[in-house]
Protein backbone atom coordinates (compact mmCIF):
# COMPACT_ATOMS: atom_id res chain seq x y z
CA UNK A 1 0.00 0.00 0.00
CA UNK A 2 1.33 3.23 -0.98
CA UNK A 3 2.87 5.85 1.71
CA UNK A 4 -0.12 8.82 0.64
CA UNK A 5 -3.40 6.68 1.77
CA UNK A 6 -4.29 4.73 4.76
CA UNK A 7 -4.65 0.71 4.69
CA UNK A 8 -8.54 0.91 4.57
CA UNK A 9 -10.85 4.24 4.82
CA UNK A 10 -14.04 4.64 6.99
CA UNK A 11 -16.82 6.70 6.88
CA UNK A 12 -16.99 6.89 10.98
CA UNK A 13 -15.45 4.89 14.10
CA UNK A 14 -18.94 2.81 14.10
CA UNK A 15 -17.80 1.64 10.90
CA UNK A 16 -14.91 -0.31 11.97
CA UNK A 17 -16.34 -3.72 13.47
CA UNK A 18 -15.14 -6.05 15.64
CA UNK A 19 -15.89 -8.73 12.66
CA UNK A 20 -13.53 -6.49 10.27
CA UNK A 21 -11.07 -6.46 13.30
CA UNK A 22 -10.67 -10.22 13.83
CA UNK A 23 -11.10 -10.79 9.97
CA UNK A 24 -7.73 -8.80 10.02
CA UNK A 25 -5.95 -10.24 12.62
CA UNK A 26 -6.08 -7.20 14.94
CA UNK A 27 -5.88 -7.67 18.47
CA UNK A 28 -4.99 -4.26 19.55
CA UNK A 29 -6.62 -1.14 17.95
CA UNK A 30 -4.82 2.49 18.89
CA UNK A 31 -7.16 5.35 18.09
CA UNK A 32 -6.71 9.05 17.76
CA UNK A 33 -9.33 10.73 19.95
CA UNK A 34 -10.00 14.64 18.21
CA UNK A 35 -12.23 14.02 15.13
CA UNK A 36 -12.03 10.64 15.27
CA UNK A 37 -14.07 8.98 18.41
CA UNK A 38 -15.16 12.77 19.17
CA UNK A 39 -15.93 16.51 17.67
CA UNK A 40 -13.05 18.43 19.43
CA UNK A 41 -15.85 20.16 21.59
CA UNK A 42 -17.58 16.56 23.32
CA UNK A 43 -16.73 16.71 26.87
CA UNK A 44 -18.25 13.21 27.42
CA UNK A 45 -18.08 9.81 25.63
CA UNK A 46 -20.96 9.37 23.53
CA UNK A 47 -23.31 7.05 23.46
CA UNK A 48 -22.45 5.27 20.22
CA UNK A 49 -18.89 5.60 21.20
CA UNK A 50 -19.37 3.95 24.36
CA UNK A 51 -21.66 1.39 22.81
CA UNK A 52 -18.90 0.56 20.09
CA UNK A 53 -15.67 0.17 22.31
CA UNK A 54 -18.21 -2.62 24.47
CA UNK A 55 -18.71 -4.34 21.39
CA UNK A 56 -14.52 -4.27 20.76
CA UNK A 57 -13.87 -5.69 24.08
CA UNK A 58 -16.45 -8.51 24.33
CA UNK A 59 -14.57 -9.30 21.02
CA UNK A 60 -11.42 -9.12 22.97
CA UNK A 61 -10.19 -6.20 21.19
CA UNK A 62 -7.81 -3.72 23.40
CA UNK A 63 -8.45 -0.23 22.46
CA UNK A 64 -5.68 2.49 23.70
CA UNK A 65 -6.10 6.00 22.56
CA UNK A 66 -3.49 7.75 21.38
CA UNK A 67 -3.72 11.61 21.06
CA UNK A 68 -1.43 14.59 20.04
CA UNK A 69 -3.63 16.62 22.55
CA UNK A 70 -1.47 17.69 25.32
CA UNK A 71 -4.42 18.37 27.89
CA UNK A 72 -3.51 15.74 30.70
CA UNK A 73 -6.61 16.02 32.79
CA UNK A 74 -9.13 16.00 30.05
CA UNK A 75 -8.33 13.55 28.48
CA UNK A 76 -8.16 11.57 32.02
CA UNK A 77 -11.83 12.85 32.27
CA UNK A 78 -12.76 11.04 28.82
CA UNK A 79 -11.11 7.88 28.96
CA UNK A 80 -11.56 7.34 32.74
CA UNK A 81 -15.67 6.24 32.46
CA UNK A 82 -15.20 4.22 29.76
CA UNK A 83 -11.99 2.50 31.08
CA UNK A 84 -9.50 2.81 28.27
CA UNK A 85 -5.46 3.72 28.74
CA UNK A 86 -4.82 7.01 26.84
CA UNK A 87 -1.48 8.67 25.67
CA UNK A 88 -1.62 12.17 25.23
CA UNK A 89 1.35 14.52 23.58
CA UNK A 90 1.75 11.31 21.40
CA UNK A 91 4.08 13.85 18.86
CA UNK A 92 2.21 11.37 16.11
CA UNK A 93 3.78 11.47 13.18
CA UNK A 94 6.69 10.01 15.40
CA UNK A 95 5.74 6.47 16.36
CA UNK A 96 7.39 6.09 19.35
CA UNK A 97 4.19 6.24 21.98
CA UNK A 98 2.95 3.78 19.47
CA UNK A 99 5.31 1.50 19.17
CA UNK A 100 5.87 1.88 23.34
CA UNK A 101 2.29 1.20 23.65
CA UNK A 102 2.15 -2.31 21.60
CA UNK A 103 4.95 -3.46 23.31
CA UNK A 104 3.53 -2.90 26.60
CA UNK A 105 0.75 -4.75 25.91
CA UNK A 106 2.60 -7.60 23.75
CA UNK A 107 1.74 -7.20 20.50
CA UNK A 108 3.07 -7.92 16.88
CA UNK A 109 2.98 -5.06 14.51
CA UNK A 110 0.34 -7.58 12.55
CA UNK A 111 -1.70 -7.65 15.28
CA UNK A 112 -2.01 -3.81 15.98
CA UNK A 113 -4.30 -0.84 13.55
CA UNK A 114 -3.90 2.71 14.32
CA UNK A 115 -7.46 4.49 13.65
CA UNK A 116 -7.29 8.30 12.87
CA UNK A 117 -8.59 10.75 10.92
CA UNK A 118 -5.76 12.52 9.61
CA UNK A 119 -2.95 11.47 6.97
CA UNK A 120 -0.25 13.85 8.16
CA UNK A 121 -0.82 12.45 11.81
CA UNK A 122 -1.85 9.02 12.26
CA UNK A 123 -1.62 7.44 9.26
CA UNK A 124 2.15 8.44 9.09
CA UNK A 125 2.37 7.78 12.12
CA UNK A 126 1.44 3.85 11.72
CA UNK A 127 3.26 3.82 8.93
CA UNK A 128 6.24 4.75 10.89
CA UNK A 129 5.59 2.33 13.34
CA UNK A 130 4.95 -0.29 10.66
CA UNK A 131 1.64 -1.33 11.97
CA UNK A 132 -1.55 -1.23 9.79
CA UNK A 133 -3.30 1.99 9.34
CA UNK A 134 -7.39 3.12 9.03
CA UNK A 135 -8.30 6.37 8.56
CA UNK A 136 -11.74 7.59 9.15
CA UNK A 137 -13.54 10.99 8.06
CA UNK A 138 -12.70 14.16 9.64
CA UNK A 139 -15.35 14.31 12.21
CA UNK A 140 -17.57 18.23 11.97
CA UNK A 141 -19.75 19.43 13.57
CA UNK A 142 -23.37 19.43 11.86
CA UNK A 143 -25.23 22.69 12.62
MG1 LIG B 1 -7.63 13.69 15.04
Amino acid sequence: MSIFSADQKFERFEDVTPEFLKNEGIKLLLCDLDNTLRLHSEKEPTDELIEWIDDLRKAGIKIVIISNNGRKKMMQNFCKPIRVDCVWWAKKPVSTKLTEARLSYGFTCEETAMLGDKWSTDVLAAKNAGVRSYQVRHRKKVL
